[in-house]
């Protein structure tokens, strides 16, 4: 996707790397979930023993693999990393496992896409650090059990709800990522800029961070894009700047792409604010029915401009004000 708001990481994000905080003190926000990995790992170090194993779930561009590779860091361990889609066979997994060093970390970044197979040679491994290979077939096959090194694996997950249960059970530290707020954004936004070595004022930096809707990965996108066109025009990068950079992008005063307020206007004009369907939704925007709620939808359910209900989607109140609409009579916004 091309979009300037899509939280995934795409090929352009490989300049992320200098803005990624290198230790839990640097990681701004999630101050919750912070504190308690920070005694978790504190323990575990005091104890010598490898981490418990971390479920991180949350939309994307939140920090999950960042606060990943943070985990790894601070207990001085090694960080292995691969996802769900990446790993076909067991014995691409059996081949990462066995050569792990003790207490190291493995991420797994979209473990909800994991084969069935590949899951169920996870279990043993994380509750007991043992792997069953088969080798041979037909007849012949017979099962080897290795022992593994004690390791922590790091999960990552945008979708908690699809991790099969016997697998979800055996994350013994589940930490859910929460949508950044203004003023912490505000701070990632500025920390992002005195590394870039780019100057703006303060209510620049402020309108980047409004605009992010919620998401470090896409502050140090617009952060970038800003970058750019102040170099080019050689303005100083001030919230005028700013606001002209941004709607260029079609990102609007609320942070919305042009996807966002697609979908809002769907809802809005088709279907009288709803209630309607997600897959409605889907096929009317040619849209994966998963992004839609993966990528779409937590920004704006979580902003009240959607409501999750029963009965399907339906406009709220900041949606219809959004779309410079009034709800028509009898509407649930
Ligand atoms: P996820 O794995 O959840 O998709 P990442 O960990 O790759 O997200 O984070 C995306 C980018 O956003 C990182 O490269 C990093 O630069 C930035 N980032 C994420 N969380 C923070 C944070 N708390 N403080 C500063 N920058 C952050």
């Amino acid at each position: 996707s091309d979009r300037i708001s899509d939280p995934h990481r795409s090929e352009e994000d490989a300049a992320e790397a200098t803005l990624r905080p290198q230790t839990l003190d640097d990681f701004t926000g999630q101050k919750a979930l912070r504190e308690n990995l920070s005694i978790f790992i504190q323990a575990a170090k005091t104890r010598g023993e490898a981490l418990d194993h971390v479920l991180l779930h949350g939309p994307p561009g939140l920090g999950k693999t960042t606060l990943a590779q943070i985990v790894a860091r601070e207990l001085g361990v090694g960080f292995r990393a691969t996802s769900g889609p990446v790993l076909q066979r067991a014995g691409d997994l059996a081949a990462i496992l066995t050569n792990l060093q003790p207490r190291d970390v493995l991420f797994v970044d979209e473990i909800h896409r994991l084969q069935p197979a590949i899951e169920e040679t996870l279990y043993p491994a994380m509750e007991d650090f043992q792997l069953d290979l088969i080798i041979g077939e037909g007849p012949a096959a017979r099962t080897v059990r290795i022992d593994l090194p004690p390791f922590t694996l790091v999960g990552a997950t945008t979708r908690a709800g699809l991790l099969a249960t016997p697998l979800r059970d055996r994350f013994g530290i589940p930490l859910r990522l929460q949508f950044y707020t203004p003023e912490e954004l505000l701070l990632i936004v500025r920390r992002g800029a005195q590394k870039l070595g780019f100057s703006l004022t303060e209510d620049g930096a402020r309108e980047i961070a409004n605009r992010s809707r919620g998401t470090p990965r896409i502050a140090g996108r617009l952060l970038r894009r800003v970058r750019d066109f102040a170099l080019v025009s050689g303005q100083e990068a001030d919230r005028a700047m700013a606001d002209d950079s941004l709607r260029r992008l079609e990102v609007d005063a609320r942070g919305l792409d042009a996807q966002d307020r697609r979908y809002l206007r769907r809802i809005a004009e088709h279907h009288g604010g709803g209630p309607v369907g997600v897959e409605t939704l889907a096929a009317a925007l040619s849209e994966g029915r998963d992004t839609l709620e993966e990528v779409v939808e937590p920004y704006l359910i979580q902003e009240g401009f959607v409501l999750r209900t029963p009965r399907g989607r339906v406009l709220g109140e900041p949606g219809w004000r959004h779309l410079g609409m009034t709800p028509p009579q009898g509407s649930q916004a």
